[in-house]
């Protein structure tokens, strides 16, 4: 379903302290804003649309200036007022589905979304909701008059989902001199159907000071860090180079394969699919299709990293091992580590490319081809 994100960050959001509104703050060494908007285009928005205080608009290019798909949009004094002028930039697009999100829910998924989308077949709308578990008191001040009762009460969190047609026409209809608490009350006061699909203690809302520490340390929690391996081989034909880890080697011979033969990027390739549970080089890139022809093994690479983004993970560290009698890896070891550093967009210390022999023993003793293997470190979350 074609949607695109709507992201409301105009508010001031003070109560979290400091100078700064709090979504424009930085948590786990990322803007708050930049979580979600990182997480809804990895789950597949058409465009994603930021809504911002007039005033605004420097500091949030500085902050997702160099994300495609974006477009800014300024908005007005009440959040209703700015979902308005989301929902009328998303016109341009012309989506089937709308997800709105407050900008300071920043743990969102691909799941999240996922759900919601799944929902908006058969309903007009959809939000993430937790039950309410625990024991709700009315009260005048501080004295209590009563204990409500809980049964069918829950708590609404965003991204809230709609089918964009249904929402234009239901904000259409909503008086002007009413403000909606969130975009599903409009569409229920329009007498659309609303879902609720499963909430997420990490779709929290970050208010407070307080909140942004939990915040740090659910978001540290949630995270796994997965392991994958890759090994590779490739026989040695007439030639003059070969190709190791993106780069150009003069030698004796050439690696003969489908694509450049680059065995130290598919090892690499190859750990990553299996750090992640995505299969192999081969399902990806079969042998057999034309397209790889000859092709440089860095769109493997890329691919596999876009990959990896896409489930909101992070590449941690790479080790690659080049096993060979020659050529002599050692003079372009770090040229090897340079150009890995540029595709992968890590520091030069979390990549390493080590070489070896086999004492002259096996098909790479016999210095009938090279094999390598590579072991990767990936961030995902839970
Ligand atoms: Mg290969």
């Amino acid at each position: 379903m074609k949607f695109v994100g709507i992201i409301v960050a105009a508010g001031k959001g003070l109560r979290a302290g400091g100078e700064l509104p709090k979504q424009w703050r930085p948590l786990l060494g990322k803007p708050v804003v930049r979580w979600s908007a990182e997480a809804l285009q990895a789950s597949g928005a058409a465009a994603l649309i930021i809504v911002i205080a007039p005033g605004d608009r420097d500091r949030v290019e500085a902050i997702l200036g160099n994300m495609s798909n974006l477009t800014i949009v300024e908005g007005g004094a009440e959040r209703v007022d700015s979902v308005r002028a989301g929902l009328e930039a998303a016109r341009a697009f012309d989506p089937q589905a709308v997800l709105i999100h407050d900008a300071a829910r920043p743990f969102l998924n691909q799941g999240h979304v996922d759900a919601l989308l799944a929902a908006l077949i058969g309903h007009d709308g959809a939000l993430p909701a937790l039950p309410v578990s625990d024991t709700l008191k009315a009260a005048q001040g501080v004295e209590v008059l009563r204990t409500v009762d809980r049964a069918g009460l829950w708590r609404a969190q965003t991204p809230q989902a709609f089918r964009f047609d249904a929402l234009m026409a239901a904000y259409a209809a909503w008086p002007a001199d009413e403000t909606p608490t969130d975009d599903c009350s409009v569409m229920e006061r329009a007498g659309g159907r609303v879902a609720i699909t499963p909430g997420d203690p990490l779709l929290m809302k970050l208010t407070y000071a307080e909140d942004f520490i939990m915040a740090e340390q659910l978001g540290g929690a949630a995270r796994i860090t997965r392991v994958g391996q890759g090994v590779d081989s490739h026989r040695f034909g007439e030639g003059d180079h070969v190709w190791l880890c993106g780069v150009k080697i003069p030698h004796t011979h050439c690696l003969i394969g489908h694509s450049d033969a680059d065995a130290g990027l598919h090892a690499l390739t190859d750990a990553i699919l299996g750090a992640i549970g995505e299969g192999d080089i081969g399902d990806h890139f079969p042998p057999t299709d034309p397209k790889w022809k000859g092709a440089a093994s860095d769109a493997f690479l890329i691919h596999v990293l876009d990959l990896v983004k896409a489930k909101g993970g992070l590449l941690i560290n790479v080790d690659v091992t080049l096993i060979c009698e020659s050529p002599k890896v050692k003079p372009h070891r770090l040229a090897m580590r340079e150009r890995l550093a540029e595709l992968t967009g890590l520091p030069l210390d979390r990549i390493s490319v080590k070489a070896t022999t086999m004492e002259e023993m096996g098909f790479t003793g016999r210095r009938e081809g090279l094999a390598s293997q590579a072991i990767v470190a990936i961030e995902t979350p839970a």
